[in-house]
């Protein structure tokens, strides 16, 4: 067992795995040993390991109680706006004069869209609003049963990737918008900005004013630790700039997408102070640490393994240091913090500093 998979194995087979070991002794081989090749292993799991107990959900990240007769929950954000959720996913719709708007339709959230607008009225749906094209936002809309001809409306990106995906199940837009759509409904009013690609082209802001909500898809994750990869964002400079942007944009609430509630400033302000210190305390490790010091000598035939190695270390370095800062600040620090800084790496590498 050579020692850079010693590194990637479960920490529960690392003892007996090292005991066939030829070149480390078992006592050596263990992550942080030392002698072992990654000394000062942090505490958190890497990337596929298998560990019994998470870090405990802090309360600020958990949401209000889901009836479990019923499965969802709805939320009243004020003049006829309402967000329906079960706690992971989250969907939005606005009730007008005649009728119905209705935000994204999550899968997750099949059973509970038209039972949930039915709580508040018997009014029709007039309106479908896509966020984005993703599938795990908008697949459900045929539950919504829209009647022939109902408006569905999307940034015009979001059309172009949906029409690539060809999913019977994501019906293509039928009104498409550049930077802003304006969309009045009897006395109500949703605001559709576009502010370029972060998460994928296509992802909408939708301000809903007399409400001073903000609906933005994948971004934030009040209380959360963003979903792997910063939300798997295709732009990642770029998505750093957006949550710059959410943070100054002038809203009350914000509605998310995921997680178990809804978002705040002071949410926004702490995942940008998260994101601030991970770039800072990567650009350190990544300006002090060298590539193909202290490897195995069989290394120099395979360049991908020297650097391979050279980016574990400083990953090792970054989650060492922001482990004591952030693990009991964001909910799932432990699941997520090794994806993160991967990401951070790369981007501060090869795209931007
Ligand atoms: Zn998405």
């Amino acid at each position: 067992m050579k020692q850079l998979n010693t590194y990637f194995i479960s920490a529960l087979l690392l003892s007996s795995l090292a005991l066939t070991s030829t070149n480390t002794s078992a006592q050596e081989a263990a992550p942080g040993a030392i002698g072992h090749p990654y000394p000062n292993m942090p505490v958190i799991a890497t990337i596929g390991e298998r560990i019994d107990k998470h870090i405990t959900v802090n309360e600020s990240a958990k949401g209000p109680a889901i009836d479990p007769a019923k499965g969802y929950r709805l939320q009243d954000l004020g003049k006829g706006l309402y967000m329906i959720t079960d706690n992971a996913y989250q969907s939005m719709f606005l009730v007008y004069e005649t009728g119905v708007v209705v935000v994204d339709a999550p899968p997750p959230l099949e059973k509970y869209l038209l039972k949930g607008i039915a709580e508040v009225t018997n009014k029709p749906i007039t309106h479908m609003v896509y966020s984005h094209m993703h599938a795990d936002h908008i697949a459900a809309v045929n539950s919504l049963q829209l009647k022939k001809g109902t408006p569905i409306i999307a940034q015009e990106e979001t059309k172009r990737l949906l029409q690539r995906a060809n999913d019977p199940s994501r019906p293509l837009p039928t009104v498409t918008f550049k930077d802003k759509y304006v969309l009045k409904a009897g006395s109500q009013v949703l605001e559709l900005n576009y502010y370029g690609n972060a998460h994928i082209p296509g992802n909408t802001y939708i301000y809903a004013p007399a409400q001073r909500t903000l609906m933005v898809i994948d971004m934030v994750f009040p209380g959360w630790m963003p979903w792997r990869r910063f939300a798997v964002a295709q732009d990642i400079p770029a998505y750093f700039e957006q949550i710059e942007l959410i943070n100054k944009l002038d809203w009350d609430v914000l509605v998310s997408g995921h997680v178990a509630r809804t978002g705040t400033h002071a949410d926004v302000a702490l995942q940008l102070e998260f994101m601030s210190d991970l770039k800072k305390a990567t650009s350190k490790a990544l300006a002090a640490t060298k590539a193909g010091i202290d490897v195995d000598v069989s290394y120099g035939e395979n360049p991908w393994a020297i650097f391979d190695d050279y980016i574990d270390k400083v990953v090792i370095q970054v989650v060492n240091e922001l482990t004591p800062r952030w693990s009991s600040r964001l909910a799932a620090f432990d699941i997520y913090i090794w994806d993160q800084v991967y990401s951070m790496e790369q981007t501060l590498r090869i795209e931007q500093q």
